[in-house]
């Protein structure tokens, strides 16, 4: 992606710039909004391993367990079901509420476009594409269990493994579409320039499209989506309404970095050990569940999911920093690159401040939000460190 979505930084802009939120309150507006967002989503997080935690403690995953296995009778398959149909709607009730106030606040802060029906549709159709890809696993992972009790964590890592290509692969023309219109990018003099971009870079992009944002939401967003034959350059049209060529080009350039250094890949690289680790840890914790815990769980009993589910969100949330700071790595050489082709960074300067000033961003949030939350460097230090490329170049 060009930057965080929701979570991107309000800049001081430059001289010469246009911009309708340069007021020092826009700042402050910025900091505010983007401390409540950063608050959701740590008490989102934080309610889903409390509820995990709570259905162990007081065993009542043991009740839950019973009470599907009472109504599906001798089919494992449509027990493990129930059961976690069960799982998936506690989650999602529990959130629920949250959903709703983020709703609130993106129109409080004026950056929403979609009403609440437009919303309710999408909060059903997240769920189901949710309950459905969770049921799968869960299905795969019980049988394997089942099947293999000594190396059911490797085989599971694979298929994971496996399932997260396909999913890369199918997202832009499967998953997106669920939740955003996209289209050609109708721009001739535009395809031209990325044709020049990529033809110098060596890279084959497989096409650039139109990402309707503007029926969802004022911000603006690009990012690099697929795999092999599905992999496409995307473009919020709030981002084409707003910025001139240029700026998009530059865009396009920091898009086609992550491309041409083969991100997509070295980052299916990275999950997959990092993965690997994971299910080494669920294994662990599954055989711990079956001989010490107060309420011994089998390891082929099903009631010990939130266990599994508490694990493996544990070693995301300990991991974030980690792969944040990965990303930004990553974000850096994309933005070298984009520099590099254009030979210029005022493009990519004023880019950054029309999409933070779109997105009520903060600049230069403080360094440890920066290392926890941001998947990106902060606005204000990509800025910097173009001028500073650019005038070490002179
Ligand atoms: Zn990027």
């Amino acid at each position: 992606m060009y930057t965080d979505d929701n979570r991107m930084e309000t800049m001081i802009p430059p001289p010469g710039l246009p911009g309708e939120r340069r007021l020092p309150a826009e700042t402050a507006e910025a900091r505010r909004y983007n401390r409540l967002l950063r608050r959701i989503g740590v008490a989102d997080l934080g309610l889903g391993l409390v509820l995990m935690a709570l259905l162990l403690a007081a065993d009542w995953t043991s009740s839950i367990r019973n009470f599907a296995v009472r109504i599906a009778g001798d089919h494992h398959s449509a027990a493990l079901f129930l059961y976690t149909s069960i799982l998936l709607l506690l989650t999602k009730l529990l959130s629920l509420g949250l959903d709703y106030y983020s709703f609130l606040i993106e129109h409080s802060y004026h950056l929403s476009n979609q009403r609440l029906r437009s919303w309710a549709w999408d909060q059903t159709k997240g769920f189901a594409l949710n309950f459905l890809l969770c049921q799968i696993l869960v299905q795969f992972l019980y049988f394997l269990i089942r099947l293999q009790p000594q190396w059911w964590w490797v085989t599971g890592w694979v298929l994971f493994m496996v399932f997260s290509v396909l999913m890369a692969h199918i997202a832009p023309i499967v998953l997106f579409p669920l939740f955003f219109r996209f289209k050609a990018l109708a721009d001739e003099e535009l395809t031209a320039r990325l044709t020049r971009l990529s033809e110098k870079a060596g890279a084959k992009v497989r096409g650039v499209y139109e990402w309707m944002l503007s029926e969802k939401t004022k911000k603006a967003n690009a990012a690099l989506m697929g795999l092999g034959r599905t992999r496409r350059i995307v473009i919020s049209d709030t981002l084409l309404a707003t910025c001139d060529h240029e700026e998009i080009e530059a865009v396009l350039a920091h898009e086609l970095g992550h491309h041409v250094c083969h991100h997509m890949l070295k980052g299916i690289a990275v999950q997959s050990v990092i993965t690997f680790l994971g299910f080494w840890c669920l294994k662990l914790a599954v055989r711990w569940a079956a001989i010490d815990w107060v309420h011994p769980l089998d390891q082929i009993d099903f009631a010990n999911l939130p266990l599994i589910a508490l694990v493996a969100t544990g070693i995301s949330v300990v991991l974030m920093p980690v792969m944040n700071a990965y990303s930004r790595f990553n974000e850096r050489q994309a933005d070298l690159y984009a520099w590099k082709s254009l030979g210029t960074v005022q493009p990519f300067c004023s880019a950054m401040e029309k999409i933070a000033a779109l997105n009520l961003s903060e600049r230069d949030p403080s360094r440890w939000v920066e290392l926890l939350f941001h998947s990106h460097p902060s606005i204000g230090r990509r800025t910097r460190t173009a001028i500073a490329w650019a005038a070490s170049r002179r």
